[in-house]
């Protein structure tokens, strides 16, 4: 894990009123997903409900802000480029944990190329159909140890227009194959191989060091540059594995392979 992850729950955000909190907004390319490879501003919300263990973001601290106080770093990200061109992506963290991202949506669509939400399914709130829900299940833990897949709420499910999945070659891992029930599932699965790491990006120790001392404005330029060729970052030989063993299952049941293109070229 980049971050402390402590793991919360939606009464975390009871106090928010018109608020979210927000670990970073910064402009980049989507690297997974029905959107690979668009212009997008992610909009990273602060705090989970889960803590995997291979978490690759960092997003233990925030800032409260509005969604026009959004807005405004938006177009500070974008500095003048064309919002229609551009999508929205809200991730976390565990989005559906704050009760205005519903609120967010409806201010942000209509003026970008699509507003995608990315959640695991855990938590459920009613978006407008014109939002993409992309739903990446996760398992639940104990004391440290992987159970089972944690199944979305069936209204999620209902509503998703994807699932996504970790997978890792490792036998015996919940992660090495999709659940059951996701077998049921009409709509497009993707499926993203494990990146295990050798160790913490250092801006992401730095950040974690700071310890709620961090502004939005370097968590959004800091710590979301990581690279896949930087020596010794990545523990390649589990990576080629979890690759090679990613694609083979996508062949045997027509999922679609999503590799985290964002990692090969350097960029947030
Ligand atoms: S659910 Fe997602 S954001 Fe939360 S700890 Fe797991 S991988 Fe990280």
């Amino acid at each position: 894990m980049f971050g402390k992850n402590e793991i919360i729950g939606q009464r975390y955000f009871a106090d928010a009123k018109d608020k979210l909190f927000v670990t970073s907004v910064f402009h980049t390319l989507q690297g997974e997903g029905p959107y690979t490879g668009r212009p997008a501003v992610f909009i990273r919300l602060a705090k989970c409900n889960l803590a995997c263990s291979f978490c690759d973001t960092f997003f233990d601290d925030g800032d409260w802000l509005s969604v026009d106080e959004i807005d405004a770093r938006i177009e500070l990200v974008l500095d003048g480029a064309d919002r229609r061109r551009i999508g929205i992506v809200i991730t976390g963290g565990e989005p559906m944990l704050q009760q205005n991202v519903v609120v967010l949506c409806e201010a942000l669509l209509g003026k970008h190329a699509f507003v995608q939400i990315e959640t695991n399914g855990t938590v459920y709130q009613v978006f407008p159909d014109a939002v993409t829900l992309v739903v990446s299940p996760k398992c639940a833990l104990k004391n440290g140890v992987v159970l089972n897949y944690l199944k979305p709420n069936s209204k999620i499910l209902a509503r998703a227009d994807c699932l996504k999945f970790v997978m890792e070659d490792k036998v015996g891992s919940p992660y090495n194959a999709v659940p059951d029930w996701a077998f049921e599932f009409a709509k497009d699965i993707y499926i993203s191989p494990m990146n295990i790491y050798n160790d913490v990006p250092k801006d992401a120790k730095m950040l974690r060091s700071e310890a709620g001392a961090s502004s939005i404005q370097k968590r959004s330029t800091l710590d979301e540059v990581v690279s896949f060729w930087e020596p010794g970052l990545l523990n390649m030989s589990q990576n080629q594995k979890n690759h090679e063993y990613a694609a083979k299952y996508c062949l045997e049941h027509n999922f679609i392979l999503s590799l985290q293109t964002h990692l090969y070229a350097g960029i947030a």
